[in-house]
């Protein structure tokens, strides 16, 4: 079962074409990942799922529904989107901002909102604006929004930047604990690799290949599109799970 569906989606920006046709299927529970190097189109890609980009050719489906029938209230309720530079316009506490994600006027929402904050160890911000946080909390705090707004399916476009190596961690396991489905854009493909269960990669606006890590971070696709050497392989002492090694030294493209 497909929880989403992208087909052969075209969105140009500033009169040049971004994105040139991009296919992507989102399994049901797993966790699908998105690399490719900076400018690719990958956010512009995952801001068409909200109309935050437009696109101007190609059909996005949540749920087997059209996303355009959906509309904004509909699709909230189903998808959680994590940005890549999360911020606000006003100072909102992060209590504020996590329970913009609630109806404020049906009670009992604010033990809700605690417990995730607390999940997140982010309950000791909680009356901290928004703006006085540091990029990394600030992305656990709309976290803690999607988490809050109840849905089972979260887009996040690089969730670990600005997160220290155990934080980057405890959000990838959290993610994967929670049986959500996930639509993740990530930078480092060693996180890819260890925590995706399919990935597309994705180069100047198109896909150039899907599979799992072992199938796309192959020697040769990982020269061919960052210019650097460098394979996922399957590693028994790390509990049967794939990950990279890279000589990170560059190539010629
Ligand atoms: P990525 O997330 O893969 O780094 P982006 O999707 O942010 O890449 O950007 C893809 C390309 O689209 C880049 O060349 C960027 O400069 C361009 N772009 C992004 N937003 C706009 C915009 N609003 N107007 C014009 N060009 C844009
Ligand atoms: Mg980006």
């Amino acid at each position: 079962m497909m929880k989403a569906e992208y087909r052969n989606i075209h969105a140009a920006l500033g009169g040049r074409e971004i994105l040139k046709g991009i296919s992507l299927q989102v399994p049901e529970g797993g966790m699908t990942g998105i690399i490719g190097p900076n400018g690719c189109g990958k956010s512009t890609f995952v801001k068409t799922t909200f109309g935050i980009c437009p696109y101007q050719q190609g059909e996005i489906l949540v749920d087997g529904i059209p996303v355009k029938q959906l509309g904004r209230k509909k699709l909230a309720a189903r998808v959680g989107y994590v940005g890549q530079d999360a911020g606000t316009v006003f100072n909102f506490s992060v209590y504020e901002v996590v329970a913009m994600a609630v109806n404020l006027r049906r009670s009992g929402k604010t033990a809700v909102i605690r417990k995730v904050l607390s999940d997140l160890h982010i309950l000791h911000l909680e009356e901290r604006g928004i703006q006085t946080l540091s990029g990394g909390e600030r992305k656990m705090v709309f976290l803690a929004r999607a988490i809050v707004q109840g849905v089972d399916f979260i887009i996040l476009d690089e969730p670990t930047n600005h997160l220290d190596i155990s934080r980057q961690l405890f959000l990838l396991d959290y993610l994967k604990r929670s049986g959500k489905t996930v639509l993740v854009v990530l930078h480092d493909l060693r996180l890819a690799a260890h925590y995706c269960d399919r990935l597309y990669l994705m180069r100047d606006g198109e896909a150039v290949c899907s599979g799992t890590p072992l199938e796309v971070l192959t020697e040769e696709n990982v020269k061919r599109v960052f210019g650097v050497s460098g394979q996922a392989i399957y590693s028994d002492e790390e509990g049967g799970d794939f990950c990279l090694h890279m000589k990170a030294r560059q190539t010629a493209h």
